[in-house]
């Protein structure tokens, strides 16, 4: 007989059947690892090729030969110019569509991604990320920031060049007043953060464990919503990735490029999307809610049936995933 989990952060119900269950290795992609070039003459992210992407650089780390840039995405969603200004017609209500939307290009050369950057190269990343989240983060009109990164086309990626986005928006998505509800009442009903707890349960059981930092654990959820969905949670209470130290910045480095690498290594450069999910404004400082990140590979697909009930059916058994990936080796660079 097939289990419904409920997953408690997120409220969604997930169902495990064992009939239906694959084992690890049947996810990995048959497609392999195809090899990129270095270089591409028409990939305006390449380093040499800025002149080809139009468009305002707001951030770069390194000089000439840049480590990381970042810039206004070519094609925004929104914008920071105008202003933020609700209106309504009849029942409808809409909101300018001001705010930020960047590229944070990860790299100069085309051909490196994350599960091939060193450490140094993802702290460069990360510290892209804080400085234009606290930069954006001055403009008041900005409610909620989120920093995503999808890799490959069944995660919605157009260029192949190592890239991730960010953007500011003018509102707090429904999606994020939803779980911060769930967060509330959870604290109310047992004067704790809902994320610490679970955090202690799953360092308790280390059956879902796949790697335990100084400052950060990546585990599998007991619900998780799809086959080797991940999160990486920072062990130190805090709701806002702008409070990140040092040290536990140095320390994300480190157990994000594992687990990705882990994902490359272990399934065969799966597409995946990665969501920095950090509180919105008026949520920075609670003793409720509490940053992370979510790594959600995309091996499978959603049909119909998450469509009809906004329920899941997730193919792997969270134990069994986060055992394989506890014992993917990664090769030495
Ligand atoms: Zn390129
Ligand atoms: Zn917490």
């Amino acid at each position: 007989m097939s289990e419904i989990r409920q997953n408690m952060i997120t409220k969604d119900w997930v169902i495990f059947a064992p009939e239906r269950a694959q084992r690890p290795h049947e996810f990995i992609d048959r497609q392999g690892i195809v090899p990129l070039p270095v270089y591409r003459e028409d990939c305006p992210f390449c380093i040499g090729n800025e002149r080809l992407d139009n468009t305002i650089e707001t951030l770069r780390i390194g000089e000439k030969d840049w480590q990381v840039r970042v810039v206004r995405n070519k094609f925004p969603a929104l914008v920071p110019t105008g202003d933020r200004i609700r209106s309504g017609t009849g029942i409808y209500h809409n909101v300018t569509g001001f705010g930020y939307h960047e590229v944070i290009i990860e790299h100069p050369h085309h051909d490196r991604h994350f599960a091939l950057f060193s450490l140094t190269e993802v702290e460069v990343i990360l510290t892209a990320y804080l400085e234009r989240y606290k930069q954006i983060l001055t403009d008041k009109r900005i409610e909620t920031i989120v920093i995503f990164k999808n890799h490959g086309l069944k995660a919605g990626t157009s260029l192949a060049h190592p890239h991730s986005q960010l953007a500011g928006l003018p509102i707090v998505p429904f999606h994020f007043r939803m779980r911060i509800d769930t967060a509330i009442r959870y604290f109310d009903d047992n004067g704790k953060c809902i994320f610490c707890a679970t955090l202690e349960d799953e360092l308790e059981k280390e059956e879902r464990l796949i790697m335990n930092t100084e400052h950060f654990v990546a585990f599998i959820p007991y619900a998780a919503l799809s086959p080797f969905h991940i999160w990486i949670f920072p062990k130190r209470h805090f709701s806002c990735f702008s409070y990140i130290q040092p040290e536990e910045l140095e320390d994300l480095a480190l157990i994000l490029q594992q687990i990705l690498a882990k994902l490359y290594w272990g399934l065969g450069n799966p597409d995946y999307n990665f969501i920095l999910r950090s509180s919105p404004r008026g949520e920075r400082d609670t003793e409720y809610n509490h940053w992370y990140i979510s790594i959600v590979p995309r091996v499978n697909r959603t049909a119909g049936f998450e469509l009809g009930t906004g329920m899941y059916i997730n193919t792997s058994l969270p134990e069994k995933s986060a055992q394989f990936l506890r014992e993917v080796e990664i090769p030495n660079a």
